[in-house]
């Protein structure tokens, strides 16, 4: 009795040892040593592990073939502790950088991600929920004392009319944050507050956006919310990402995205969950989870249509109770290679191979050195406080002066305070 217990428990585990080995390999991903014996000879006592499967920020090249995307926002539109809302970051080979949407809570894990903020310049924005574009702001303005040099460059859809539009929202961020950008266009070198907005039209089909340096980004229309939301498919070095941003299953993703290196897609909770863990009314949860998102089985049959190397779902709260009912509602339409997408996952992607891991992030993150030579700030840019606010200032000259003489000394240079 005893040991036919023991038996199946051991039949058991080498099943479920099988069905993850299966599952590797349908996915094409590395199936590392599930097919011979690993290879021991790189491996030693007092060196570097050979082969990290986690990945870490900032310590791996990038090979001139090869395709990083780490997913950096795959949540619901609220932002939680584990998944900011929409943010992928795409890494090409020839050292060029995009972010296709920077939803609410993203700017953190752009961050950990240690790149310099001048690298950084390239944003695309699919629609503008506050859940795909609510830390630009906080990007855009937090970069310029992140050491940003370099314009940030923003691409986003026109609207029905031209206040939905991408350049008008823009236009009014600016505005919104006139007093922020007071504080510091005069006192610190502002080059990287500069912005370059590109509106292009929603209704595009596969029309190119963005055409530099052997990359392609073209945008298809997408399905959700109003007129002006779009999707994006970025080919690079016979490589082919696609990012969905919102939308329900649309003619022109099945049309335009079909063959896809890495087809990233929402799919969104069943509308059973969405009830019963959201606290939607069931109208609301099939009107949002169907009619405004795309439910697992919607975006099975999307895939299904498309047969991208690697289907990724993302746009939901990925949990240990969530993810095993979306992946079973995804796999009654499409059986090919998926991954659902949680915050920090990565994806190594070359013509051979799709590596997908974890990443871990250092906490403590500070900024990555300026890559340009920084400018005096321009003084006549600077906003003065009016005789009132500065006749409230204690100047402590007697504690400020030192504090003044040290970096002089340091430095060699002449500064002195403003309040004295
Ligand atoms: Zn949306
Ligand atoms: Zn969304």
């Amino acid at each position: 009795m005893q040991r036919q217990t023991v038996f199946a428990f051991v039949a058991g585990g080498v099943a479920a040892v099988a069905i993850i080995v299966a599952v590797l390999l349908v996915a094409n991903l590395s199936p590392a040593g599930a097919q011979s014996s690993p290879d021991v000879s790189a491996w030693s006592p007092t060196k570097a592990v050979p082969e990290l499967d986690v990945y870490y920020p900032g310590t791996e090249d990038l090979a001139p073939d090869e395709m990083r995307i780490v997913a950096l926002g795959t949540g619901m539109p609220s932002v939680r502790p584990k998944q900011a809302a929409a943010c992928w970051l795409v890494e090409l080979g020839n050292g060029d950088k995009f972010l296709f949407d920077i939803g609410s809570g993203s700017h953190e894990r752009i961050a950990a991600q240690k790149i310099p903020y001048d690298y950084l310049d390239k944003v695309f924005i699919g629609h503008l929920h506050v859940d795909h574009y609510g830390d630009l702001a906080s990007f855009w303005l937090g970069g310029t004392t992140m050491n940003r040099l370099t314009p940030l460059r923003v691409w986003g859809p026109s609207g029905a009319t031209p206040e939905y539009g991408t350049a008008v929202a823009l236009q009014k961020m600016q505005e919104m944050y006139v007093w922020d950008i007071g504080t510091r266009a005069g006192v610190i070198d502002f080059r990287g507050g500069e912005l370059e907005v590109h509106e292009f039209p929603f209704d595009g089909v596969n029309q190119v956006i963005y055409d530099e340096n052997g990359v392609v980004v073209r945008s298809i229309p997408a399905v959700h919310g109003l007129d002006g939301a779009v999707s994006f498919i970025l080919e690079w070095n016979g490589l082919k990402f696609a990012f969905s941003s919102d939308t329900i299953p649309n003619k022109w993703w099945v049309e335009h995205v079909k063959g896809a290196d890495v087809a990233v897609h929402e799919c969104f909770l069943p509308p059973t969950l969405l009830v019963t863990k959201q606290g939607f009314a069931p109208i609301e949860a099939l009107q949002v989870g169907t009619q405004g998102h795309t439910s697992p089985e919607q975006f099975g049959k999307v895939m299904s249509m498309t047969q991208p190397r690697l289907a990724v779902g993302y746009h939901f709260y990925n949990d240990f109770d969530t993810a095993p009912e979306v992946r079973q509602r995804v796999r009654k339409t499409y059986e090919g290679p998926l991954v659902l997408a949680v915050d920090y996952m990565v994806f190594n992607v070359t013509k051979d191979e799709i590596r997908v891991r974890m990443s871990a992030h250092d906490e403590e993150i500070w900024p990555s050195p300026a890559l340009k030579q920084k400018n005096p700030p321009d003084i006549s840019k600077a906003v003065e406080f009016s005789d009132f606010t500065k006749s409230g200032a204690l100047a402590f000259p007697e504690i400020v002066g030192p504090i003044y003489d040290e970096i002089n000394q340091i430095y060699g240079t002449n500064h002195e305070p403003a309040f004295k």
